[in-house]
């Protein structure tokens, strides 16, 4: 598989964490839910969906903290673990126990590029919960557009 030989990295504002992802994510999605809202302290969030296996995070100073979403609060009826850095607050990613954390969701505001933010490296394909989209942000060209999740 010549593709997952790509490595994209990040790291949190403290630079305590660092994540390597392997090859190229499954999906490529903003969120406008307010779970994401709340989350990012802004308009919405953008994600890369990635299997958990080709993710490596890297923690020596055992900062990764776990926020439980219940499962009565999320969609689709199953738990959504929030990870984020205990030292800076920074979320990186979620796991829907949808998938039994075998799916991990990036938060792509951590990844760093040469070449600028990281959050340019993957344009989002969909946008889920355009029902709560903020009033100033209009719809990303060419992306598909969801009323709620899939
Ligand atoms: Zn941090
Ligand atoms: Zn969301």
């Amino acid at each position: 598989m010549a593709s997952n030989s790509t490595q994209y990295q990040g790291a949190c504002i403290c630079k305590s964490i660092h994540i390597t992802l392997q090859g190229e994510p499954v999906k490529a999605m903003a969120c406008h839910c307010i779970d994401c809202q709340k989350s990012a302290g802004g308009p919405y969030q953008t994600c890369a969906i990635y299997d958990t296996q080709n993710m490596t995070v890297d923690d020596p100073s055992n900062n990764l903290k776990k926020y439980v979403f219940p499962k009565e609060t999320v969609g689709s009826g199953h738990e959504k673990h929030k990870f984020f850095c205990g030292a800076c607050g920074t979320h990186l990613y979620n796991q829907p126990m949808k998938h039994n954390g075998e799916k991990s969701v990036i938060k792509t505001g951590f990844l760093d590029s040469a070449d600028g933010p990281g959050v340019n490296l993957f344009e989002p394909m969909g946008e889920l919960f355009t029902k709560d989209r903020a009033s100033f942000v209009a719809p990303i060209q060419g992306a598909k557009q969801f009323e709620r999740g899939f």
